[in-house]
């Protein structure tokens, strides 16, 4: 690998990723006076972060009475008990500080009539454990939450002197032969250097993997890339059967039309005219949890009552509203509406369809950020020198469903956590041992394989038929025979990968490369995807089997725990769930039906 020569560089801490959540943890390392990189593909500002319309839930109380152990029940309900309840104790008691520290860098929210932060009601969010009425707790800038977050956010690193290298494609982590994590590779995107970032701390923050499916909410850069970092670190990925699709993505275009939506009074019907969530959720109705609507949709769809000249889709309807109304809070997703389905909101229903949203799976943590794997028998096995934060972490906060404005939350609050922690345990400069050619010579003979790969199958077919059995056989409902094809599937897609056809050999602004770079990560993801969802005999959040249609917390309250080696081979082993909360502030909420 003589050709390839590294530039090298030194920080206490190495953030990849640039969205709510990298930002959230290069801040607080640089704030706790470590010298501290953040490395991203995009531009900061146009992270995936960017497009979070909704809000981010805390218990603020503006809207009237609320609790952080309110929030906490809701999220332990709406996580389907796979959730850690020492996590979510966390998240939720962290919640209103983290908002205020926004509010407090300059973050515009919406106001109320007191000026305080505008809050509005969203799905699964409720008062008095469960038997109160909804609560307004999703802290809302107008429905373009995510980007006044992120630009919020990126001012802030700036002022902390938090050093950005931009458009630079990280590759692959540096691991030593104790198994510690001592950096990160990339390519520079616009000179096709390479380069070396040794830290004593590297931060994973770089988002999820929607894009292994066909139609998704999130954006083309969504390729899971630090997910599979990990796996090829020889390290597990967790919980990746869980999947959430969003009620109201856009018919045909997949874009999103928020939760927001239904929080300010909007409502779902079928072909009859029918607001059918009142049969499938008498009290929560349209706010229902997430997997729960994208279910009572699907099988309105199946038996016949779908819109539209397919029967294949549902009306969302807004134009009942004051117009006043939509243009002050929910002003981007009219214009969304009008560009992608031509629809006016003041006078039609939007076409909406279920669509992959979220990803509940990734890279397993403790609620400092550190990531976990199982070893000698130790389930909560800490990797040195490694943490993961925000959505391509699993600490686990959503369990098997996330509840919405719950992930801009667990971006600043364990963005912030990660932060503290490195302020807490590393020495500002301490010295670190020299990176060996040994350590990345993996690296570069697989950057340099895909480069120079000279076989018969594009990149764009190999993705697209990726996509689409992800699509089909691992979708809202599923049962073990379509999963057991899709496992055949995506194997079969694996080994076609050694015949890819990459046509751009050049090293600076090679979008093909960095296609066939995406695709290569994406595909190990969908291998543990399936693979787990395929294993996993229960129903439980957003992974529903036809086949078992309950949930069984004797056989399957635990962890999924994937690794996949280089020949697409997945192994599955278990975490147990942590059954215990952080404090005696709040006692552990024990399994119950989950009914809304
Ligand atoms: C349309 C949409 C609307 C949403 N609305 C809401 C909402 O209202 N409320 C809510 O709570 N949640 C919402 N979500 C979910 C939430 O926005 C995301 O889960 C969250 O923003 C993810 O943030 P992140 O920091 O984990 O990663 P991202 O924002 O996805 O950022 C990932 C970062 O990693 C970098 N990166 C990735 N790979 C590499 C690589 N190989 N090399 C270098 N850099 C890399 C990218 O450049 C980017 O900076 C929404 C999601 C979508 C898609």
């Amino acid at each position: 690998m003589s050709d390839y020569k590294f530039v090298d560089h030194t920080y206490d801490v190495v953030v990849v990723g640039a969205g709510g959540s990298g930002l959230r943890a290069a801040l607080g390392a640089a704030q706790a006076g470590l010298k501290t990189a953040c490395i991203t593909k995009v531009f900061p500002t146009r992270s995936h972060t960017v497009a979070a319309q909704g809000g981010i839930a805390a218990s603020l109380s503006n809207m009237g009475p609320d609790d952080w152990r309110w929030h906490m029940y809701d999220t332990v309900k709406g996580s389907d008990w796979l959730g850690d309840q020492d996590s979510i104790e966390y998240l939720c008691r962290e919640a209103p500080k983290a908002v205020y520290e926004l509010e407090h860098w300059g973050m515009p929210f919406s106001r109320n009539e007191d000026g305080k932060i505008y809050q509005r009601p969203f799905g699964g969010h409720t008062t008095e454990y469960g038997e109160g009425p909804p609560v307004q707790r999703t802290c809302a800038a107008a429905d373009r939450t995510g980007h006044a977050m992120l630009h919020t956010l990126y001012g802030q690193c700036v002022k902390e002197e938090t050093e950005f290298f931009i458009e630079y494609f990280a590759l692959d982590l540096i691991m030593d032969e104790e198994g510690a994590c001592r950096g990160v590779t990339a390519w520079k995107l616009d000179d096709g250097t390479l380069h070396r970032f040794r830290a004593q701390k590297t931060i994973l923050a770089t988002g999820g993997y929607g894009r292994a499916f066909f139609s998704c909410t999130s954006a083309h850069t969504c390729t899971g890339d630090g997910n599979a970092m990990t796996l090829r670190a020889g390290l597990p990925l967790q919980d990746m059967e869980f999947i959430q699709f969003h009620p109201t993505g856009i018919y045909g275009a997949g874009c999103l039309i928020t939760e927001g939506a239904r929080g300010e009074g909007g409502y779902l019907t079928n072909s009859e005219g029918e607001r059918f969530m009142e049969r499938y959720a008498p009290s929560a109705k349209d706010l229902a949890s997430r997997d729960v609507v994208a279910r009572a949709m699907t099988v309105e769809i199946r038996e016949g009552r779908g819109v539209g000249e397919g029967k294949d889709h549902i009306h969302l309807h807004l134009e009942h509203l004051p117009p006043e109304t939509l243009a002050e809070r929910l002003p981007g997703i009219s214009e969304t509406a009008k560009i992608f389905s031509g629809v006016d909101v003041t006078k039609e229903p939007i076409p909406v369809l279920p669509t992959v949203h979220y990803n509940m799976g990734g890279i397993p943590t403790n609620y400092h950020g550190e990531v976990l794997t199982k070893k000698g028998g130790d389930p909560d096995s800490v990797v040195q020198g490694l943490m993961a934060v925000g959505e391509a972490a699993c600490v686990s906060v959503h369990g098997a469903n996330r509840l919405g404005s719950n992930s801009l939350i667990d971006l600043v609050v364990f963005g912030r956590a990660a932060g503290l922690r490195c302020g807490a345990t590393l020495e500002a400069g301490a010295s670190q041992p020299e990176i060996r050619d040994s350590q990345t010579d993996a690296h570069l003979a697989r950057f340099d394989r895909i480069r120079n790969a000279t076989g018969d199958q594009p990149v764009a077919k190999l993705r697209a038929d990726m996509q689409k059995s992800m699509q089909e056989n691992c979708a809202v409902f599923r049962t073990g025979e379509v999963l057991d094809e899709g496992v055949e599937k995506i194997a079969g897609i694996y080994g076609r990968v050694g015949g890819m056809d990459v046509k751009d050999r050049g090293l600076i602004w090679n979008t093909d490369l960095v296609e066939a770079l995406e695709f290569d990560n994406l595909i190990a993801q969908a291998a543990v995807t399936v693979n787990s969802a395929a294993n996993r005999t229960e129903s439980r959040g957003a992974h529903a089997r036809e086949d078992y249609a309950d949930r069984d917390d004797t056989e399957w309250m635990k962890h999924t725990l994937a690794w996949v080696d280089d020949a697409g081979k997945v192994t599955i082993d278990y975490r147990p769930v942590h059954e215990y909360t952080m404090s005696n502030d709040i006692e552990y909420i024990k399994p119950k039906a989950r009914v809304y």
